[in-house]
């Protein structure tokens, strides 16, 4: 939001291509075994042994998925690989490289890039990830960013969207909405900056939600706890969307309905405080929000005593046969169709 002016600004093409992707890269290190050969060849090299791999990738790009005016360069480095590990978590998979491309418009120093990178090296170093390579080109305006990530995972351990059955318990991990919600201030702040840009805003109220939407995190220590308490999913996916539409990817790839209760979702009292303020129904928010990154996932009743008492879970549902269809139950025991509202249309 704030430009410092007494900043260096250094243009791209004092630096050609390679020096950049050697100044860019120079800080990364190798730590896994299965990482044979890194930056610096025409491709790395990789060996796995007897583990399954996952592979992901997306691809985000600057005025659609990020908007620079509000979210710091080294925030963004940090939640494009965050986004992508929460993607190989998502398969019951530990995450061990990635790749990162960026094409990037001249209107960007050689300052903002170093900030980029600042932020994927700290992801990389608190998820112990290594970075493996990429690529650099230009682009005629904005910033792109594509990392692919890849995980290790034991045989028959990964867990997909297609495998949650009639009875099964609906979990979800942490709180949900919080993301959204930060957004939501950090959209009302650009505009009070817009009107007077002396109006420093205080914004320490909502610190929790901001963190969610500038610094999210990937769950890695849920898949080391359902590791250590032997339990494997029935099914699970990475909340980006928002909870409505996660469930249903459940259902659908898994045939199967549920029933989600409305009083089970949990918030955290910033998101409910903050809701009450900007007016909007908490529940909405956590069906619809989305950028949450927690986990999703069902697991047999069997299998309750293992998650009972954990407060990393909380039981939202459970799954029923196909034909009863998907349901949220709200607070008032009525019974309302789900509805995949997803985050991106839910301005209007
Ligand atoms: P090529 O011409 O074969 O595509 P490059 O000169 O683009 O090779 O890349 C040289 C090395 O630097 C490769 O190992 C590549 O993966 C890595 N690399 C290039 N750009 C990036 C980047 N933005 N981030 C990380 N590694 C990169
Ligand atoms: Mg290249």
């Amino acid at each position: 939001m704030i430009e410092d002016k007494n900043q260096q600004r250094t243009p791209l093409s004092d630096l050609g291509e390679f020096a950049l992707i050697n100044h860019l890269t120079k800080a990364f290190k190798i730590n896994h075994k299965s990482t044979i050969k890194g930056i610096g060849d025409d491709a790395a090299v990789l060996e796995f042994k007897e583990k399954r791999i996952v592979v992901t990738t997306d691809l985000l790009v600057e005025g659609v998925h990020f908007d620079l005016s509000y979210m710091p360069l080294k925030h963004l480095g940090y939640k494009a690989v965050i986004v992508n590990l929460s993607d190989v978590y998502a398969m019951n998979a530990d995450a061990t490289q990635i790749t990162v491309s960026i094409a990037v418009s001249n209107r960007f120093p050689i300052e903002a890039l170093e900030e980029l990178y600042s932020g994927i090296e700290t992801a990389a170093k608190i998820y112990n990830i290594d970075v493996i390579g990429g690529d650099t080109t230009s682009s005629t305006s904005g910033l792109l960013i594509s990392i692919t990530a890849i995980g290790e995972v034991k045989e028959d351990n990964e867990v997909y969207r297609n495998g949650a059955k009639p009875n099964d318990l609906l979990i979800v991990t942490g709180d949900l909405g919080g993301a959204y919600m930060g957004l939501q201030v950090l959209e009302r702040e650009k505009e009070v900056y817009k009107v007077n840009p002396n109006n420093q805003p205080d914004l320490e109220q909502y610190s929790y939600i901001m963190e969610r939407q500038l610094k999210p995190e990937a769950r890695k220590d849920i898949i080391k706890l359902l590791n250590d308490l032997d339990l494997k999913p029935s099914s699970m996916i990475d909340i980006s969307d928002g909870l409505s539409s996660e469930v249903m990817h459940l259902c659908r790839q898994s045939n199967v309905g549920c029933d989600l209760y409305e009083s089970k979702i949990p918030l955290d009292p910033q998101v409910i405080s903050t809701c009450e303020e900007f007016d909007i129904d908490s529940t909405t928010i956590a069906l619809n929000g989305g950028e949450d990154y927690e986990l999703l996932f069902t697991i047999s009743q069997d299998d309750y005593s293992k998650i009972k008492a954990n407060p990393n879970f909380t039981v939202i549902g459970f799954m029923k046969e196909k034909s009863a269809g998907m349901h949220l139950i709200t607070r008032a025991e009525t019974k309302i169709p789900l509805k995949a509202q997803g985050w991106k249309n839910f301005n209007d």
